[in-house]
């Protein structure tokens, strides 16, 4: 069996010690997994056959887990500036998603896929709500599948909501929508997978007390991760007072969905009491910084949480609220985010934002057995980054470099499973230009349809209200 070594790297494990080898080499099968980590001469002796990769100057790392996004919103970036998350739903991303073909979410899941995969994302969760028309799910499991990315395909489902602008196209009765889950999650998930179906009911406000009651019997089943935004902006928890008399943590916690296995994304509005439900039922939780910050909802108390042992993972969310897929830019923002806004440089460390966006991402999905880390045992996700450029050097801290200097193009090579996907710096698994000339059509096309061209024709704002 073909092994291939990395070796002369600073290796940042990312394993139980958080060692980092400062002339380390990684060794891995063609079937994925990671045979062995430590000084390039040990390494080396133990696979004399090896196709031996010289990554000298080059940093290597677990590849980058993002826990939420929302792919289909590739084909909307620019078109939500400036607006609360519910009007920004409602005006904009609504009527997208109410126009989305199969062709449009296949089209926009490569894109983003290669996005994450070109900036060293090797695992991401995309949180697939829209189905006005069937097949839209099937299109991102198959684009994850087709790119050669680890992906999570969580079947997103609004069955409330028209009262408060969810469009009636994008509401659908729970047994369809958890008929249509059940349907996927038997095409995809099976042992060993690299692309799963999960389950995601949307948010407080587009669902009903029975939906979170039976997904929560439906991911008892089947095992299936579930994900659910909670606490995002004001309006989710005001909403949630409204419909059902408490905020929506104690809601969904009513419902029984709380859990290990439930990763909530955002908790940004979450209080003292919120905080101890998530701690209390070990509940996962995504954080959002660019997102949080792009719709003005706020922060995510994240130091908060990890005090409490709430395990937090990193993500972009999706490119309407974000405007990419990069996890580099979100480790940045993670990281400067919480010093400024707690006046504390202590209180979020580059290698914190590191540790989000790897290991404690894989915790958050469920997948801290398998990837995360550089250990053998584990699958072989693997990004090397090219530290050579002029933003980066001199380097005198690796993770430091990596969070705060980098411009975003360091990554070389990217391996998915043991499989290369990324070779130097381009994507390798289908072409960037043929992915990019499909996805501006199907942006186009999308925009027109929906009428949401007119927010990129707005006039010129530099002080609005001002
Ligand atoms: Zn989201």
């Amino acid at each position: 069996m073909t092994v291939t070594v990395l070796t002369g790297a600073t290796v940042v494990t990312m394993d139980a010690g958080r060692r980092v080898l400062t002339d380390g080499a990684v060794a891995f099968t063609e079937a994925g997994v990671i045979t062995a980590v430590g000084d390039p001469a040990s390494v080396l002796a133990a696979s004399p056959t090896a196709t031996v990769v010289d990554c000298s100057g080059q940093v290597v790392v677990p590849g980058f887990v993002n826990t939420h996004t929302h792919l289909f919103q590739t084909l909307l970036k620019g078109l939500g500036d400036d607006r609360v998350l519910s009007d920004w739903f409602t005006s904009m991303t609504g009527p997208s998603a109410v126009q989305l073909t199969a062709e449009d979410s296949y089209a926009a899941a490569l894109h983003g896929c290669a996005e994450a995969l070109t900036t060293g994302t090797t695992t991401l969760l995309d949180f697939m709500y829209v189905h006005p028309r069937p097949g839209l799910g099937d299109a991102v499991a198959q684009a994850m599948s087709d790119v050669g990315i680890r992906g999570v395909m969580a079947r997103g489902y609004m069955t409330a909501g028209t009262d408060v602008g969810v469009p009636p196209e994008l509401v659908q009765p729970l047994d369809a929508a958890l008929s249509d889950a059940e349907r996927l999650m038997g095409i995809w998930n099976r042992p060993d997978s690299r692309v799963t179906v999960g389950l995601a009911p949307c948010m407080s406000w587009s669902v009903d007390e029975a939906t979170l009651v039976e997904t929560r019997a439906l991911a008892d089943a089947t095992g299936a991760l579930v994900t659910m935004h909670l606490s995002e902006s004001p309006f989710d928890v005001q909403e949630s007072v409204r419909r059902f008399g408490v905020r929506d943590v104690p809601f969904a916690a009513g419902t029984g969905l709380l859990g290990p296995d439930l990763l909530a994304a955002h908790c940004v509005q979450v209080d003292a009491a919120d905080l101890d439900l998530l701690a209390a039922t070990d509940t996962k939780v995504s954080h959002n910084p660019c997102s949080n910050l792009y719709l003005g909802s706020g922060f995510a108390p994240v130091p908060a949480m990890q005090r409490r042992g709430i395990t937090v993972g990193l993500a972009s969310d999706g490119p309407a609220s974000s405007s990419n897929h990069s996890m580099l830019q979100a480790m940045k923002f993670a990281a400067l985010l919480h010093k400024g806004v707690h006046r504390d440089p202590e209180i979020m460390t580059a290698e914190k934002a590191l540790e989000m966006a790897t290991i404690d991402g894989a915790r958050a999905l469920g997948m801290a057995d398998r990837i995360g880390s550089l250990e053998p045992g584990k699958r072989a996700d693997v990004v090397v980054l090219d530290m050579g450029n002029l933003c980066v050097t001199p380097v005198h801290a690796a993770v430091s470099a990596l969070v705060y200097s980098q411009r975003g193009d360091e990554v070389s090579r990217v391996y998915v499973d043991g499989r290369l996907v990324v070779a130097d710096g381009v994507l390798v698994t289908a072409s960037e230009a043929a992915i990019a000339e499909r996805s501006a059509a199907a942006a186009a096309g999308l925009a027109a349809r929906a009428g949401t061209d007119r927010f990129a024709q707005r006039p010129w704002r530099s002080m609005v209200g001002a």
